[in-house]
């Protein structure tokens, strides 16, 4: 990490200063950058409890106390890559499709440069352009997809085909998707009927439930994600509604009896092979969390993720 001035709020205290992602330089300048954190602060289109949109800033403010060496992988990402943080997508709260047209004008621009994104929900429906965008560079993605529901649904209320329900039917309808290497991991929870997951198998998902994952361990699920996605170019969405209501509950429609935070990071972690090229962690609303939990979790995941960019980047150096 670049030195900076005392008083600028980028030296390591957690409570001092203007909130940056990891206290990263706030920057719109591509060049030398190897990852870009990007915030997309809209909710317009949750089915249930919105508050999504202020996500980013929440996460921003607990990655503070990210001291910066990753001890259970064994880098510093913040050493290893030119990380900055670009701010946030400008969204419009009433309008999910000119928001997505945003979203993925905005992240083409970044990824065309060779620099990684790692985006900050707001809620899922914002997977569906960061897919089209990611697509427009590498082609047919791999799908690592952590969540408590399948979000394959046709429509929301009858008729909304852009909800944060429907953004992996889509995806695979426009095939932005490669359907041989797509994995959900821990749905789990009611649903309307038996069809939802059906639907969601019928489409070219392979799920790993809650309980399956249970069942049959970590290193049998990371096994199967690896055969599933091979070396293909792979995009990580994590819905935190993944995790456990008790660990994550700071979040718009809580499943119970989900993963721990232990488990996914763990999980996670077991990513460190895979030629990773795209992230999004969303769902996460500030106003439901209690002392902060969620959110700090989430930084903490996003810190892995930068640790496993890190691990291939210093793989390649
Ligand atoms: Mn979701
Ligand atoms: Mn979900």
């Amino acid at each position: 990490m670049t030195d900076f001035p005392k008083g600028s709020g980028f030296e390591p205290l957690p409570y001092q200063g203007i909130c940056t992602f990891g206290r990263q330089p706030y920057s719109r300048d591509l060049n030398n950058v190897d990852v870009s954190i990007v915030g997309i602060p809209y909710d317009g289109a949750t089915s249930y409890r919105s508050g999504a949109r202020f996500g980013p800033r929440a996460i921003r403010e607990q990655s503070l106390l990210l001291w910066g060496y990753n001890n259970a992988l064994g880098v510093a990402p913040f050493k290893v890559l030119q990380v900055i943080d670009y701010g946030d997508v400008d969204v419009v709260p009433v309008d999910v499709l000119a928001t997505h047209a945003e979203i993925n004008a905005e992240i083409g621009k970044i990824i065309q440069e060779d620099v990684k994104v790692i985006s900050i929900g707001g809620d899922h429906s914002i997977s569906l352009p960061l897919l089209r965008a990611h697509n427009r560079k590498y082609g047919r993605l791999a799908v690592v997809h952590f969540d408590a529901h399948p979000d394959t649904w046709d429509a929301e209320f009858g008729q909304q085909k852009f909800s944060h329900g429907t953004p992996f039917r889509r995806a695979i309808e426009e095939k932005l998707i490669d359907t041989n290497a797509y994995i959900q991991i821990g749905i789990r929870g009611s649903t309307i009927g038996e069809e939802d997951y059906e639907d969601a198998r019928a489409l070219g998902a392979r799920m790993i439930t809650f309980d399956d994952a249970m069942h049959r361990g970590e290193g049998d699920i990371l096994n199967e994600i690896r055969r599933c996605v091979g070396e293909k170019p792979v995009y990580l969405t994590f819905d935190i509604d993944s995790v456990d209501p008790a660990f994550a509950p700071g979040t718009g429609t809580p499943e119970v009896g989900g993963f721990s935070s232990y488990q996914v990071l763990q999980l996670v972690r077991g990513l460190k092979q895979l030629n990773l090229v795209g992230f999004d962690l969303v769902e996460v609303s500030p106003s439901f969390d209690l002392s902060n939990i969620t959110s700090i979790l989430a930084a903490n995941l996003i810190f892995e993720f930068l640790s496993l960019l890190a691990l291939t980047h210093q793989h390649k150096s």
